[in-house]
């Protein structure tokens, strides 16, 4: 470990090496220790700092990416943050696609990050050429020097949580994990991090997070994309309507599918509880914790880590904020 010892020359050197700290009251009546690497403490305030540094710096090592080069994505979520911070940094020229649906301040804040964002309608197709990720594909093809960061399918997703996350996990936690909880989007988190534990211990479970209104449960348990499963749902980064690639399915054990009232609640809970202030997913991986716990999943022995994926400060107007809490009926 060498984050915070004396000077770093950017604050790229800061990502990844986050702390983790025992949760002292929220799983105070389950069986078993828990605590929560807080992934907050990367320098762009989630773990898409970790992904985003690893494909960038995989495309310069090829020789795609040179000075004055363009990153490509299509986010307006942590990954579209952590990707404008590094073009910051190394120089280079950021554009991302986003849909309309994306709220002004998220627009905002990746301008203010240097970003060229494009609008793109949610309401067409995936394959119409005005969808945001059509829009990114066409810039990608246009621009030459650039690089397609792709998310969703892209193995080097998987490969950044397997060189940092899973092994910072096994140092921290001195070999002692028994249970890892991880909220699955793209699925790169769980899937690396996943992947390197059980490599050192192949007893250990790997319990995956998924959205009421999502496919990755049931695709997990028959291996088909059933679209019945699909629902519109407020969690943001949580579940996916598609399969993406980034998802090794072979690492998670199993899913639980969490709704985004229990979610919101067990977020603010977290912050009361424990004065960690978080975002919406550590509310899901808190509440499927729970859930687990239901099913007699844990322990007296268990060593449960649950990954918190990013900080509260971006949802300051949604569950944090009673008005929307009201709004969506969670509250009277
Ligand atoms: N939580 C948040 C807030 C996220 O932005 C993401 C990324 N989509 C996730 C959880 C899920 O992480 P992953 O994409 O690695 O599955």
């Amino acid at each position: 470990m060498t984050r915070n010892q004396g000077i770093n020359n950017t604050i790229l050197e800061l990502v990844g090496e986050t702390p983790m700290v025992k949760l002292q009251r929220i799983t105070k009546h389950l069986k078993g220790t828990y605590y929560a690497k807080l992934e907050a403490f990367n320098p762009g305030l989630s773990q898409k700092d970790r992904i985003a540094l690893h494909i960038v710096e995989n495309a310069e090592k090829k020789g795609i990416l040179k000075k004055g080069a363009t990153i490509v994505e299509t986010t307006s979520g942590n990954t579209g943050y952590s990707l404008a911070m590094i073009g910051l940094v190394k120089g280079y020229k950021c554009i991302l696609a986003v849909s309309d649906k994306s709220s002004q301040d998220k627009i905002d804040l990746l301008k203010t990050m240097g970003a060229e964002v494009h609008v793109c309608p949610a309401n067409v197709p995936a394959a119409d050429p005005r969808s945001y990720y059509e829009v990114a594909k066409t810039i990608h093809r246009k621009t030459k020097n650039s690089v397609y960061i792709n998310q969703y399918f892209n193995e080097l997703n998987i490969e950044a949580h397997y060189r940092t996350t899973g092994p910072e996990i096994w140092e921290q936690t001195q070999g002692k994990i028994t249970h890892l909880v991880v909220a699955s989007g793209t699925g790169g988190t769980i899937s690396g991090t996943g992947k390197y534990l059980k490599e050192q211990n192949p007893n250990i479970k790997v319990l995956g997070v998924d959205a009421i209104g999502s496919v990755l449960k049931k695709y997990h348990e028959t291996g088909e994309l059933d679209l019945n499963e699909v629902s519109p749902y407020k969690i943001e980064g949580l579940g996916k309507n598609l399969i993406p690639t980034a998802t090794d399915f072979d690492v998670i054990d199993i899913y639980e599918k969490v709704s985004d009232k229990e979610a919101a609640f067990a977020a603010r809970n977290i912050v009361k509880k424990e004065g960690i202030f978080c975002g919406y997913t550590c509310g899901a991986v808190v509440q499927a914790t729970k859930q687990y716990a239901e099913q007699d999943y844990f322990d007296e022995n268990s060593v449960v880590v649950l990954i918190f994926p990013d900080h509260g400060s971006r949802y300051m107007n949604k569950i944090y904020n009673d008005s929307w809490m009201k709004e969506q009926g969670f509250m009277e």
